[in-house]
């Protein structure tokens, strides 16, 4: 097939590179150059405008961006991808993370020019898009779903057909609101284990063979040397940015604001994201927010004396 794909970062770059290696014809490009630059060193061909989509004849084009702002940018206004693309049979699928209703509102102005739009956001990290092994959660028509569904197989394990124009994107947010969680949950735990005197390899061992197993615990785990494909263990680099979980924890308070549900540990994560955010580099993996419980990360016996609790 013929795939234009656009936003070649830490998941688009994989996701890109599966594609080439099982033959399809792929047309790439980032605001990075270096990052078009791994791609065409693989056979990828770079794209220098939005424009020249238009003129490649492509059967789908995919785009991997930060947030709604990009994809709005790309996608919408007199220099957007639809209008490049105006009636054209390529199915159009949005990878990023966004709110839901800025999907619904890029899908509205595809059917308007006579385009298929999918929102198919992914679970599964850097890790799972160099491994292929990503799930992906799919809004918008199932026919087209059926069409592009093959593509989906070379990229990851799971497909779902979530509902609707924005429904992948429900999917998305209400999933990373839990991950976020469930990541300061294990960061916490592993720290409380540290500064008791446990080892750390001991205690995620327990912990994965126990009730408290979780992604962040057996994939991802924050410490260091645990897992050793996991950003932890190269200095919290090349993963899910704080940044990024930080934003998907605000697209999920505003959604639960605009449904008047209630998200009690959503809202204590983001701002715990935000905390961390402000005061470390935010484009650390998001598992670094360990880091806000460092300074207590070593055993008792080796921590300065307590101050007196006595006035
Ligand atoms: P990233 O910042 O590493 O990559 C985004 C890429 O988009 C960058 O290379 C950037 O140069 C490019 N870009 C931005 N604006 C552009 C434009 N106008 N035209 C062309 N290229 C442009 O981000 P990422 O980690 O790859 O995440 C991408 C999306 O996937 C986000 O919405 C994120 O929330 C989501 N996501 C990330 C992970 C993860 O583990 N990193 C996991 C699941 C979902």
């Amino acid at each position: 097939m013929r795939i234009g794909f656009i936003g070649l970062g830490n998941m688009g770059g994989f996701m890109a590179q599966r594609l080439v290696a099982d033959g399809h014809e792929l047309f790439v490009t980032d605001l990075d150059p270096k990052a078009v630059a791994q791609l065409t060193a693989k056979g990828a061909q770079a794209v220098n405008d939005l424009a020249q989509f238009g003129h490649l004849e492509l059967d789908a084009l995919f785009t991997m961006l930060p947030a709604a702002q990009q994809v709005k940018a790309v996608y919408l206004g007199e220099a957007g991808l639809i209008a490049h693309l105006k009636g054209q049979p390529c199915v159009l699928v949005d990878c990023s993370t966004i709110d839901p209703q800025s999907a619904q509102t890029v899908a509205q102005a595809a059917q308007a020019n006579e385009l298929i739009m999918l929102d198919a956001p992914v679970s599964g990290g850097t890790v799972g898009a160099k491994q292929g092994s990503l799930t992906f959660m799919v809004g918008g028509p199932a026919d087209t779903l059926e069409r592009v569904a093959p593509l989906f197989d070379q990229m990851g394990k799971n497909t779902v057909h979530c509902g609707d124009h924005g429904h992948g994107q429900v999917a998305k947010i209400a999933n990373n609101m839990l991950l976020g969680i469930s990541m300061i949950g294990v960061a916490e735990a592993m720290s409380l284990g540290l500064r008791l005197g446990m080892q750390a390899d001991k205690l995620a061992h327990v912990i994965n063979h126990s009730s408290g197993r979780c992604w962040s615990s057996e994939v991802n785990n924050p410490v260091p040397a645990i897992c050793p494909d996991a950003p932890a263990s190269r200095d919290y680099t090349g993963g899910f940015a704080s940044a990024l979980m930080h934003k998907d924890l605000g697209l999920a308070l505003k959604a639960a604001e605009s449904a008047q549900q209630p998200v009690f540990l959503g809202a204590m994560a983001e701002q715990i994201y935000q905390f961390f955010a402000q005061n470390n580099d935010p484009s650390l993996d998001f598992s670094a927010v360990i880091k806000l419980y460092e300074a207590n990360n070593r055993p008792t016996h080796e921590r300065p004396s307590k101050p007196s609790t006595t006035d």
